[in-house]
Parts: structure tokens; C-alpha cells; sequence
């Protein structure tokens, strides 16, 4: 099996003083990893790729906006310490964050009203998140609000988002998610509503950034929705809530939580239109889509098909009007219908030639 190279291997092979020239012929090289690649041939590195700013290991003030704080904090630490972190440079560069995501959302028309709503950890059982009632167009830092895994507000003068619990329910139930996005983008949305998964095998940036499953409906805001969306973030990151929007996870900040709605929405709108082409869609091959699947694995994300054999890599099945699996059936199924038939032509033709000698 090729290698998969990413960014950070490059990066470690330099730091290592490793020669990055003599890679494996056969190395399958990620989209970030060429670009740097590129950038080391013109003498030009950029400088390492600057640690996730949602990815706090820890909490207490600190004067750096992008330097975690020290001691990690939870929802027992005492209330001076809370409120200390909660307006720290740290902390209000994650709020800003949340409002520059909640603009490009609103921009892109992916929120209506006062929908939409973004959370990140902070620390053992507390996170930031965006209040009720407010468009994500016009978010200000000073509208966020502290809290704990319980969905009790902590800090903020706003009321918290009515729908805190599933993000909560996200992170509690998958550790690595430091970052949670939920809105209701139209062509995601209609896939929601209609209760079907897009079909996969067709364009890499889907295969690669996205895991999508479909949770079933229930009351927003009720714990039994959240419920029912984090039994599936095990395995993916992008979920699909039925005949309500989608909610999107990411280990490596809010801003990649963001990307994954770019994603599914573009993938949704690409579909719909290759669908009124009136011609079935080209897919990848098992090997191709295995090569995208080795990426997305060392980027660290999560995906049910990993380990999977290759005619169950694409299995579109409930797809209409029809996306056709590239694999071929089974050598040995083909073998034995191959070996029936054969055996009824023999049949059949020593029966006429025994009655052609009579
Ligand atoms: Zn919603």
C-alpha cells in the first residue's frame, strides 16, 4: 500500500534535517504537503502551521490571544477564574472567531432568521456558544455566552442558544470535537428533508473532509435530539438532521467546522445539478477512492468505510435516479454462473446431438 505524506510529515522530516526530495515514488503526497513542497523548491518555507486556536488543552487568563491559558478549567473552578478566562484576550479571539463564522454563514445564506448556532470548548465540561435570538449576520464577541456541559449558562449577558444541548451532547460524546456548527443550508437541508445520504464516490474534497449520516427527527433543542446525533459522531462529522438543517464537528477548530457546511452544501448543489444532466454520474474507481480515503485518515478524521473492501466502498444504493456501484461483482460469483451456464449449454447441446445421431 502507498504512503500517505502530509503536511506535518514534511514539516517533522525538515526539523529532522531529512532530505524531503527522495520521497517513495509511489508516496500519495496531500494537497497541503505539494504546496509546501513548492514553497521549499523556491527557497521560501512558510512557517509551521500555527497550532489550532479552538484546541485549548487548558484555561486560565493569559495576556496572548492565541496562547491557551495554563490551568485547565472546568464547571466547578472557582467563579473568579471562570470569569477571568471568559474575558481574556484568549477567549475573546475565540468569540471573534464565532462571529466572523457566523457572518460567512449568513452571507452564504445558510441561516435564516435567528437560525444557526456554534459552540467550542473550553475546557473539561465548559464551552463558548452563541446566543438565542440573534441573526448570525450581526454576532458580536460581547453577545457569547459561557456553559457548562449541563447547558447551564455560566457567564454572558445574552441567553444561550436554545439548541446548546446537541452540541454539548456532540462533544461529550466524541472527545476530539473541540468545535461544533449547526445551520440550514437549503440544498443539505432538501437532502435532509427528502431522508437521503448523497451518494458518495464522486468529487474528493466530499470524500475527504466529509463523514455524513442522517439523524431522525426530533423537537430542536429537546436532549433526545442531541441523543440521537451524537450516537452517530463516532464515525462521522457532518450530520444531517432530518427535516431540520445539519450539524458539523471538527478537532481542529470552528473555522473547520464552518468549511465542513461549505462542503456538504456544495457537494448537495453539485449533485442536484449532475442529477438533471439525465446521464448516470462517472464515479471513482474502488482504487481512487481508496487513495482518498488514506488521505482523510492521516488528516485524523473520522470515517466508517476505513478497513472496508472495495465493493462496499460505494454502495449508493438508495440513491435515485441512480448512482451504480464501480465495482465489479464478486471473481467467484461470476465463476459460478459462469460454470451453471456452461453446464446447461453443455446439457443441451449433447441432448441434440444425441438426437441428431438417432
Ligand atoms: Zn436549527
Amino acid at each position: 500500500m502507498s504512503r500517505v505524506i502530509s503536511l506535518r510529515d514534511l514539516q517533522e522530516m525538515v526539523r529532522t534535517g531529512q532530505d524531503v526530495k527522495n520521497l517513495p515514488a509511489d508516496a500519495i503526497i496531500t494537497p497541503s504537503a505539494r504546496d509546501y513542497l513548492h514553497e521549499l523548491e523556491s527557497n521560501a518555507p512558510r512557517t509551521p502551521a500555527p497550532v489550532p486556536t479552538g484546541a485549548p488543552k487548558a484555561a486560565a487568563p493569559s495576556n496572548d490571544k492565541l496562547t491557551p491559558p495554563t490551568k485547565v478549567l472546568n464547571s466547578k473552578s472557582p467563579k473568579a477564574e471562570l470569569e477571568a478566562f471568559f474575558n481574556s484576550p484568549y477567549a475573546h479571539n475565540l468569540k471573534e472567531q464565532i462571529c466572523e463564522m457566523g457572518r460567512r454563514l449568513w452571507q452564504r445564506a445558510y441561516v435564516d432568521g435567528n437560525g444557526g448556532n456554534m459552540a467550542i470548548r473550553v475546557g473539561e465540561d465548559i464551552a463558548i456558544c452563541t446566543p438565542t435570538l440573534v441573526s448570525k449576520g450581526s454576532l458580536k464577541p460581547e453577545d457569547m455566552c459561557l456553559v457548562d456541559f449541563q447547558g447551564n449558562q455560566l457567564f454572558g449577558t445574552k441567553k444561550r442558544t436554545s439548541e446548546i444541548l446537541m452540541h454539548l451532547q456532540i462533544m461529550q460524546k466524541q472527545p476530539k470535537a473541540i468545535a461544533t456548527c449547526h445551520c440550514h443550508p437549503p440544498y443539505s437541508t432538501g437532502f435532509a428533508v427528502a431522508g437521503i445520504v448523497p451518494p458518495t464516490c464522486m468529487i474528493p474534497e466530499y470524500e475527504v473532509f466529509a463523514s455524513v449520516a442522517i439523524a431522525p427527527y426530533r423537537t430542536p433543542g429537546t436532549p433526545e435530539m442531541g441523543q440521537l446525533v451524537a450516537e452517530l459522531v463516532d464515525k462521522h462529522n457532518t450530520i444531517l438532521m432530518a427535516n431540520h438543517g445539519v450539524v458539523t464537528w471538527s478537532h481542529n477548530g470552528i473555522e473547520e467546522a464552518y468549511w465542513r457546511m461549505e462542503i456538504i452544501e456544495a457537494y448537495c448543489r453539485t449533485l442536484l445539478v449532475t442529477a438533471q444532466l439525465g446521464k448516470i454520474p462517472n464515479t471513482f474507481t474502488p482504487t481512487q477512492l481508496n487513495d482518498l480515503l488514506k488521505i482523510k485518515q492521516s488528516l485524523g478524521y473520522v470515517d466508517p468505510r476505513y478497513g472496508m473492501k472495495e465493493c462496499e466502498l460505494c454502495d449508493n444504493a438508495e440513491w435515485r435516479p441512480g448512482v451504480a456501484c464501480a465495482v465489479e461483482p464478486k471473481a467467484e460469483a461470476v465463476v459460478g454462473y459462469d460454470a451453471d451456464a456452461e453446464a446447461a449449454v453443455k446439457a443441451i447441446t449433447e441432448q441434440i446431438l444425441a438426437k441428431l445421431k438417432t
